[in-house]
């Protein structure tokens, strides 16, 4: 995988639909464009916080984006990962649960996510038809070709840490990850998934989905399952320069926290620091060390 230009691991965030594709609607009228909207945001707000990650939204209002501007998004900043957020939709109200989908160039794994994998489709089918057509086309599928089949196993690993993450929040639809010919994942060589958070169409989970705990559960979720992937896909052991830099504890902060957000181990905080317990106070002046 290439590094990114910053050396920050890049994680693009595609809220699905917006601006006059609303995606699918609930039964008492919630849109789905506007639901993962809000979860992208929280989800994006913990990768920004996370040392050494960043993430790039492809829209951050209700705004229409076509194909094009976000796979560009994803090309243009040399990002990592690439994760779309949707909900999902049933006509049967009774179909609930989450699940997270990799493209398969083969066909899809089931006759649901071919039916999944048309819906979200619908509106790209125009615009990814002209993508294919223009003049980049060539160097995108020998860069397709050439990295396929480790961006899909890579794929498959993240999808599969995320769902498991989210199998903890709510009922999964089907226990594996799921593949389908999804537009929006295919000119993509970086990894790539497509997330279902919950059915829109349910009428308990349609709920559920505007409800502000419950969507920063699930960008916490997608969040550890992206942070899981991170570590396994990291092979380097941290290098430590021997300097350090000052954080400033605030009200709620935990050491623990403070060690995941800085990537680096409670052990070596409490070592640096001369801490004996994990106990912090207010106003304390912690040394981090950096990498
Ligand atoms: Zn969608």
């Amino acid at each position: 995988a290439r590094a990114a230009r910053s050396g920050q691991f890049v994680v693009v965030i595609d809220a699905g639909h917006g601006g006059k594709d609303p995606g699918a609607i609930g039964p008492t009228g919630i849109y789905e464009k506007d639901v993962v909207l809000q979860i992208s945001k929280k989800l994006s707000n913990l990768i920004n916080k996370q040392r050494g990650m960043r993430a790039i939204m492809t829209r951050s209002s209700d705004k229409f984006i076509d194909l094009r501007e976000r796979i560009h998004k994803a090309s243009d900043q040399n990002a990592n990962l690439f994760i779309s957020v949707h909900a999902n939709a049933n006509r049967n109200r009774g179909v609930k649960g989450s699940s997270v989908y990799i493209l398969s160039q083969s066909g899809a794994s089931s006759e649901a996510a071919r039916f999944i994998a048309a819906r979200e489709n619908a509106h790209f089918g125009k615009l990814g038809n002209s993508h294919f057509r223009n003049k980049n086309r060539m160097i995108r599928s020998v860069l397709l070709d050439l990295s396929k089949s480790s961006t899909l196993d890579r794929s498959y690993s993240l999808a599969k840490n995320v769902l498991g993450r989210m199998g903890k929040v709510n009922v999964l639809q089907r226990s594996g990850v799921e593949s389908a010919n999804f537009v929006v994942l295919k000119s993509l060589y970086i990894p790539s998934m497509l997330v279902e958070i919950a059915h829109i169409s349910h009428p308990a989970e349609e709920k559920k989905l505007s409800q502000q705990d419950y969507q920063t559960k699930m960008a916490k979720a997608i969040f550890q399952g992206v942070k899981d992937y991170y570590v396994q896909h990291t092979p380097k052991a941290p290098r430590y320069t021997g300097k350090t830099t000052r954080y400033i504890v605030k009200a709620g902060d935990t050491l623990s926290e403070v060690s995941e957000r800085y990537n680096i181990p409670m052990s070596r905080l409490k070592k640096v620091n001369n801490l004996n317990s994990a106990e912090i106070r207010v106003g304390q002046k912690l040394k981090i060390p950096i990498l």
